[in-house]
């Protein structure tokens, strides 16, 4: 974590949020980040800081896998507007633009750094992996493996207000016996709700996929995961994978 130099955000360490399959059941188990662990104050969006009381939501250009960047963009505003229709919850998001509308082209393997590292103003910022290669090369992960990965990655400094996550999707991940993305939207949905600062239950294992397979880069990965878990042992819940 780092306090940025000319803002009162700090940017918070990277942890991988990733997907292996399509979800069943994903049901919250908590937090992903804390603002204050003693007094159990987690980090959230605060709605009256945006637009008309809504998180805007930027997608990229270009397509995602066999999906036209029309129907990603359904599927953003499809999650969207679920996470904005919990009875029990005052999110509100919208998508605003894509990421042209901030300064953004195509996001690639190669300007990646353009969202991943970088505050763009604010907001939930939908990368489409469209060939996998920010997947594999970036993160070093299988890309039909790993469907997404989200990050809260930017937060005020003295107050729990999230201010601008990250997603990735995964061009390849999306199946070719699903060229509507019916079953892709479930990800979305789910990766969604990691940059509500949701984590998954415990209820689903701490655990990356077994199909994953054995390299050095998914041993990283896993090493990372360890490390994360064990230094929140006892807390809410761990951002893995679903077994
Ligand atoms: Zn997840």
């Amino acid at each position: 974590m780092r306090i940025a130099p000319s803002t009162q955000r700090v940017l918070m360490a990277a942890r991988l949020i990733a997907l292996a399959r399509l979800a069943t059941a994903a049901l919250a188990g908590g937090p992903l980040y804390a603002y204050d662990y003693a007094n159990r104050i987690p980090y959230a969006w605060t709605m009256s800081s945006w637009p008309s009381g809504q998180v805007p939501i930027y997608t990229d250009l270009g397509s995602l896998g066999i999906l036209t960047n029309a129907q990603a963009d359904g599927l953003v505003a499809n999650a969207a507007s679920q996470w904005s229709s919990v009875p029990t919850s005052s999110f509100r998001a919208t998508v605003a633009g894509d990421f042209s509308a901030i300064g953004l082209g195509d996001v690639n393997s190669s300007n990646i750094a353009s969202v991943i590292g970088t505050f763009n103003g604010g907001g939930i910022h939908v990368v489409y992996d469209n060939d996998g290669s920010i997947l594999s090369d970036y993160f070093g992960v299988p890309p039909t493996a790993v469907l997404g990965i989200t990050d809260i990655e930017w937060v005020a400094t003295m107050h729990p207000e999230v201010l601008e996550a990250w997603m990735v999707l995964s061009g390849p991940g999306v199946r070719s016996d699903d060229p509507g993305g019916i079953g892709f939207a479930g990800v979305v949905t789910h990766e969604m709700g990691h940059a509500l600062n949701l984590a998954h239950t415990q209820a689903n294992g701490a655990a990356l996929p077994s199909n994953l397979p054995r390299s050095s880069s998914t041993d990283r990965l896993r090493s990372a995961l360890d490390r994360w878990a064990g230094r929140h042992a006892g807390g809410d819940d761990v951002p893995v994978h679903h077994p």
